[in-house]
């Protein structure tokens, strides 16, 4: 009980060792690339924002290296040219400057996960986290996950069922009263090779986050 309390009013420290296997990773890619930040990576933008984009966790080549949430990588330039193409980062800074934002970032797992693959154990352990940082966002009203696992651990942090919030690309739904939930593919270079994820699938999602928040 006490530690459900102390856990919810954190961020996760640096060397999070909660969840062992991802720390077994750290410490391997510690030694295999060095010069890469190999850390938790933390969520960005302001907390008073309206909307919040969960992704899944960070990538190798990506935020594990940079220590940046979703920059880096193919993934992170692809969601930063949307936000900039609907004014969601006010200029043409680089995402480093995250005064610039006008929504939150985050990750459904902090940590680099083996194969981008965290364990059912791992996502609720760190889902103590994730549920901390949406407590903290008053004013949110919607979020948009990329992925089944951001969709699951969104559903798990509200306390709901997934058997009643099943993911689907494209599909909205409602949380409560004041936040609906998007679900999208994951905005990864596979996805979009593939055309699993569509660039005019972008574009509708982020014209109706616009609508919804009146932006
Ligand atoms: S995934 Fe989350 S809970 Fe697990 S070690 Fe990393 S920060 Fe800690």
């Amino acid at each position: 009980m006490l530690y459900n309390l102390i856990i919810n009013l954190m961020e996760p420290k640096k060397e999070c060792a909660l969840c062992s296997r991802l720390v077994n990773l750290r410490n391997k890619n510690k030694i295999l690339f060095p010069n890469f930040f190999n850390d938790r990576v933390l969520g960005i933008g302001p907390l008073n924002s309206k909307l919040l984009i969960i992704g899944l966790a960070p990538g190798l080549r990506g935020a594990n290296r940079t220590g940046k949430i979703f920059y880096g990588d193919f993934s992170g330039n692809l969601l930063f040219s949307f936000l900039k193409k609907y004014n969601i980062t006010v200029n043409d800074d680089e995402f480093n400057e995250i005064r610039n934002i006008r929504c939150r970032i985050t990750n459904a797992v902090k940590c680099l996960p083996p194969k981008n693959k965290p364990t059912t154990d791992e996502i609720k352990t760190c889902n103590s986290f994730l549920k901390a940082e949406i407590n903290k966002m008053k004013k949110l009203n919607v979020i948009l996950t990329f992925g089944q696992i951001a969709h699951k651990s969104l559903v798990i942090a509200f306390n709901k069922r997934l058997s009643e919030y099943k993911f689907k690309h494209l599909k909205k739904h409602k949380i409560n009263d004041q936040i609906t939930l998007i679900n999208s593919y994951h905005c990864s270079k596979y996805n979009i090779n593939t055309k699993r994820l569509k660039f005019s699938d972008l574009d509708n999602i982020f014209k109706l986050i616009k609508k919804l928040l009146n932006l």
